[in-house]
């Protein structure tokens, strides 16, 4: 979009009334840097009947909407706007969309027209359009949310499938439309740990979502899309260790529906793919080696020199899972010193492990991370 179409005032609810400068300001505010596209509002238009209004912007008129294009459950006769995405209309309320969205609450704050009954044909049903570039079934789930309230998106289970999630984070953040992006993100956080867990590192069972396919790629992609940061470096080392190249590379078919990586995604588990065990090297270093001299002088806190420990010490190989937790049956082989030395030891490489984490799927540090958070 070039300066010169900055200008323009066009017509909307009364039209001339609003100037397109903030109004494009606003429309074209991307929602993340790394998305391929931003996200845009625009008054709608449709024909070329009005020259002097900028390419993206079309008047639409009443006689081009007809009852299959609205939504009967999001038409409501008191409705004062019309969202249009795609090929579906919302008759809704500007009192309620402001009321959840800073966002639409400056767009209707700019001024009106002072001649509202003018061009009245670039109205329907004498409400002003606004035409969003978002998934109508998105922009659908959303306003039906806002309406009926979230639980209206709960199963019986008080599951939400991973698509109204992914539907209420990327038009939460892109309308900062916050208790729905909070909704969604905590479910989100709940699939994959910011912090070290006690267990091996792995796909979570206590999660509140529903539909997610088995190698989570859609989790992984609205995740970086909006930039819930903090669970990228789990997830994407859980990813890299259970998706085939192939898979990684081309994506795969799950019931009937083909899933793909974004490419950010993918070549983060590409990269990180052959680190696990530069990974496990680097954590574990220095613990477990077969090497007795190294058991003899790697800490000089022990004074046990039993036999038995030695040789386990010098037959026990590090894990190739840098996470992997310390094997209770290890017990046994030591002497009781031993072993809670060994298990210290093996939870500090663990510590290890998890600070490298990020910088092996190019996240950098944790509190790259950490900073890189969304936050509205
Ligand atoms: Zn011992």
């Amino acid at each position: 979009m070039g300066p010169s179409r900055r200008n323009h005032s066009a017509s909307f609810l009364g039209l001339e009334a609003y100037s397109i400068s903030p109004y494009v300001a606003l429309a074209h505010r991307p929602v993340d840097s790394n998305r391929q596209t931003p996200g845009n509002v625009s008054l709608s238009s449709r024909g070329p009947s009005l020259p002097r209004f900028p390419s993206f912007i079309v008047l639409m008129s009443s006689k081009e909407t007809s009852p299959e294009r609205t939504s009967d459950e999001l038409w409501f006769d008191d409705g004062n706007v019309i969202l249009a995405a795609e090929d579906k209309q919302f008759k809704v309320h500007r009192g309620m969309l402001s009321a959840h969205s800073p966002f639409f609450k400056d767009m209707f704050s700019l001024p009106q027209s002072p001649d509202p009954d003018k061009d009245q044909g670039t109205t329907v049903q004498g409400c002003p359009v606004v035409e969003v570039q978002d998934s109508a079934v998105e922009l659908q789930c959303v306003l039906k949310a806002l309406y009926y309230g979230i639980s209206s998106a709960y199963d019986p289970n008080q599951l939400i499938s991973i698509a109204t999630a992914t539907a209420f984070l990327r038009l939460g953040k892109k309308y900062e439309i916050r208790t729905l992006f909070d909704e969604a993100c905590v479910r989100l956080k709940e699939c994959y740990p910011s912090k070290l867990p006690s267990s091996p590192l792995g796909r979570m069972q206590r999660h509140h979502l529903a539909g997610r396919d088995p190698l989570d790629f859609q989790l992984l992609n609205i995740a970086r899309e909006v930039g819930i940061t903090t669970l990228l470096p789990v997830a994407r080392y859980v990813c890299s260790q259970s998706a085939s190249i192939e898979q990684i590379i081309d994506g795969y078919t799950w019931e009937g529906t083909v899933y793909k990586l974004d490419a950010t995604n993918q070549r983060a588990c590409i990269i990180g793919r052959d680190k696990r065990s530069a990974l496990a090297n680097a954590a574990f270093e220095g613990l477990l080696s077969p090497k007795q001299e190294r058991f003899m002088s790697y800490n000089p806190r022990w004074s046990c020199k039993s036999k038995q420990c030695i040789l386990w010490y010098c037959v026990t190989t590090h894990p190739s899972d840098p996470f992997a937790t310390w094997d209770t049956e290890w017990d046994s082989r030591f002497c009781g010193e031993c072993a809670a030395a060994l298990k210290r030891e093996y939870e500090q490489c663990r510590k290890k492990a998890w600070s490298l984490l990020p910088s092996f799927f190019c996240l950098g540090t944790w509190e790259n991370v950490t900073n890189g958070e969304t936050s509205f």
